[in-house]
């Protein structure tokens, strides 16, 4: 009999790790990081990229 409270830590555990917020629609996905940290983490790069001496 699988305690319950390890299926939902198991669910919990897949949560960005920028903000920590959970990532339901990306659960099957190899991402770590939410759409929208996704998308500021790969602005920030273009700029840092395109600023730097
Ligand atoms: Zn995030």
């Amino acid at each position: 009999m699988t305690p319950i409270t390890t299926f939902f830590r198991n669910l919990e555990s897949k949560c960005c790790a920028a903000c920590g917020q959970t990532m339901v629609e990306q659960a099957e996905s190899y991402m770590t990081e939410c759409f929208a940290c996704q998308e500021k983490a790969t602005h920030d790069a273009y700029l840092y990229y395109h600023t730097k001496k």
